[in-house]
């Protein structure tokens, strides 16, 4: 299984960063976890397939993570003419939260049919839901989007990935990361506090008790960008957009 970052920014485009958004390919399938607002324009510029990616995980329902699916949507219908299927697997309300960003965008938009089945799915907390083979955990987080937010822990081909979507630090995330192949870090900051989102110190007081063979951090910020050659642990990557790792 492969992951590649398409998009390692946060939600203020801090270092030229595209926002949230990876891409995983396994043998016989593909999929994204969150899709930013700039989702399409990563995928383009690496060349990729949107109509190969037949499920959509959102964490939560804040622009920089879900906001992409309106071009995504857009493209599969008025560019691509998608005729493969896709699910989109989010919080609930996500499909009607999706509904009012694209109809404030593109008005009208949402009221054509697209040629390709569109389904959504909600999640529940603590229930693992599976879809195309894809089993997703979600974990509960204190990160307020007028929704759910959740830290999702995703199952695909026998590998795990634990991702934490926006959030201050929760013991739930022990469990997140516990033995994935790869856990995702937000890390929004350095070493200052800030609101509903972590640091790296308090990642790295926790670095023990996250069990994941590997640690992606990412969503930084400025000061977390300028900092980022402090990280010195040979189980943590600083994401890149354009990265791509074996899981
Ligand atoms: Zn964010
Ligand atoms: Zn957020």
């Amino acid at each position: 299984m492969e992951l590649t970052v398409i998009g390692s920014g946060d939600a203020f485009g801090s270092g030229g960063r595209l926002q949230t958004c990876f891409h995983v390919t396994t043998a016989n399938k593909e999929f994204l976890i969150d899709c930013g607002a700039t989702a399409l324009i990563g995928f383009h510029k690496l060349g990729r397939d949107p109509n190969r990616v037949g499920t959509i995980f959102i964490s939560h329902l804040h622009g920089d993570h879900f906001s992409g699916l309106v071009w995504w949507l857009l493209h599969a219908l008025h560019v691509s003419g998608r005729t493969e299927p896709l699910d989109i697997v989010g919080p609930e309300g996500t499909a009607e939260r999706y509904a009012v960003v694209a109809e404030a965008l593109f008005p009208g938009s949402t009221r054509r049919e697209p040629r390709h089945r569109l389904t959504w799915h909600e999640l529940k907390e603590g229930q693992v839901t599976t879809v195309n083979d894809i089993s997703v955990k979600p974990y509960p987080v204190c990160h307020p989007s007028g929704a759910p937010s959740y830290a999702l822990r995703i199952l695909a081909d026998g590998k795990s990935i634990g991702f934490s979507g926006d959030t201050e630090w929760v013991e739930a995330l022990t469990d997140v990361a516990a033995d994935a192949d790869l856990y995702i870090s937000e890390c929004f900051g350095f070493d200052e506090p800030s609101c509903c989102h972590m640091n790296w110190r308090v990642i790295e007081q926790n670095l023990d008790r996250l069990t994941s063979r590997r640690i992606m951090l990412t969503h930084m910020s400025p000061v977390m960008l300028a900092n980022r050659d402090k990280v010195r642990n040979p189980r943590v990557i600083i994401a890149e957009d354009g990265l791509t790792l074996d899981v």
